[in-house]
């Protein structure tokens, strides 16, 4: 057995750490725990070596989000966002509103106590409403980068319908290139709902091949349509595909009126067989053709309907607030920097901007962990993996 130690404050959690490094059989893995446990030595929570790195300054709050994120990443751009995130890119930028709002804050108060009753315009006002426009401006930027976290978070869902025998499978084969879902000539053998995960521009894109979305008497075949209905409230995209080789049909139109009617993309499969002619159909937000037999027009279809999905994101993930917890934070600190700056420019009431600019301060400590809230704590860690 090899025995590591990792002194304080230098190691992970700050604390010193003794590392034991044995042959991985389970049995003798067991028993040495089972030792340890005899001299009072208990095993980790999760999140607890990076709760401890928090407590002792080793980190802050976003950094250790950002460790959690990481090990979930689904994509490459994710993970690259969330080591940024880990390194405490964004927690700089917090500091940043923290300090603007401190200094904000002690400002007004030297205004209320020495000037608030000058007759002429102060310069100490004129200073902090600059120190808190400042600290809008940045609130805004981080807000403005919260879908593109949710990108990196979450990915992206797009689901393929379309009336039966239009290729739909096929197209969710070809985009994947592997062949999970079922191919068939037959109607209908799409039962369920199957799922095939790529890689686009760095996001995860999620795509659902439906059990073609119709009316069916056959209760299997109808238990795959109730799913893919519900799945159809979630997605971000609905690739709408029909048969460049029959042309525009009323089925087509029966299964259109059936879905919601957001950010759905008409595509003319079967194009190597016929070109679709153009039909006018305001529903569909762009129209591509491809060929599953060929492969012609998948790669620009993708890009045509995936892209405005990833598009207004900001281009720079290392800016992109990534958790819902510090996105409802940043929402806090702009609804009380909004007010406080509005009672100070049209209302000249500074103690009850100095009361809003408290509140704001008070999240801004939350962004970073500077609280004593067990519960925001447990709350984050909870749902860390054991062992880190
Ligand atoms: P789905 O019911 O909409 O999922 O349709 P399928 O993917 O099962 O395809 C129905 C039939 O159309 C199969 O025989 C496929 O081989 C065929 N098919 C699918 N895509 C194309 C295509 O781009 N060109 C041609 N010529 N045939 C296709
Ligand atoms: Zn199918």
């Amino acid at each position: 057995m090899l025995v590591a130690h990792f002194p304080a404050p230098n190691s992970y959690t700050g604390e010193d750490v003794i590392e034991l490094q044995c042959h991985g059989s389970p049995v003798i893995v067991s028993q040495i725990i089972k030792t340890l446990g005899r001299i009072g030595i208990r095993s980790a929570e999760p999140g607890e070596f990076t709760r401890r790195a928090v407590i002792n300054g080793k980190m802050d709050l976003a950094q250790a989000e950002g460790v959690n994120q990481l090990i979930h990443a689904r994509s490459e751009r994710a993970s690259f966002a969330f080591f940024k995130q880990m390194e405490g890119g964004l927690s700089q930028l917090y500091e940043n509103i923290r300090q603007s709002l401190i200094t904000a804050i002690a400002v007004l108060e030297t205004y209320i106590d020495f000037e608030e009753d000058a007759d002429e315009e102060s310069p100490l006002l004129e200073r902090a409403i600059n120190e808190l426009e400042t600290a809008q401006t940045r609130v805004e930027e981080l807000l403005s980068s919260r879908r593109m976290g949710q990108l990196l978070r979450e990915g992206l869902r797009v689901m393929l319908v379309g009336r039966p025998n239009v290729g739909k499978s096929s197209l969710f084969n070809a985009i994947a290139q592997q062949d999970k879902a079922i191919v068939t000539d037959i109607a209908g053998t799409t039962r369920d709902c199957l799922e095939n995960i790529i890689e686009f521009q760095g996001i995860q894109v999620d795509f659902i091949d439906s059990a073609g979305i119709r009316e069916s008497s056959d209760p299997i075949e109808r238990i795959g349509i109730e799913k893919a209905r519900r799945a159809l409230d979630s997605v971000d995209a609905i690739l709408f595909v029909a048969d460049a080789s029959t042309g525009w049909t009323d089925e087509d139109d029966a299964v259109l009126r059936s879905l919601p009617a957001r950010n759905i993309h008409l595509i003319w499969n079967k194009a190597d067989l016929q070109q679709a002619n153009p039909i006018q159909i305001r529903e569909f937000v762009t129209v591509s053709q491809t060929s599953c037999l060929t492969g012609e027009g998948i790669d620009a279809m993708l890009e045509r309907t995936l892209t405005p999905c990833i598009a207004n994101s900001s281009d720079d993930v290392s800016l992109a607030v990534t958790t819902v917890r510090q996105e409802n934070l940043l929402n806090r600190i702009q609804t009380h920097l909004g007010h406080a700056v509005t009672q100070l420019k049209e209302t000249q009431l500074p103690e009850l901007a100095g009361e809003e600019l408290r509140e704001a301060l008070i999240a801004s400590q939350e962004l970073l962990g500077q609280t004593d809230s067990e519960e925001i704590y447990d709350n984050i860690f909870n749902s860390f993996c054991l062992g880190k």
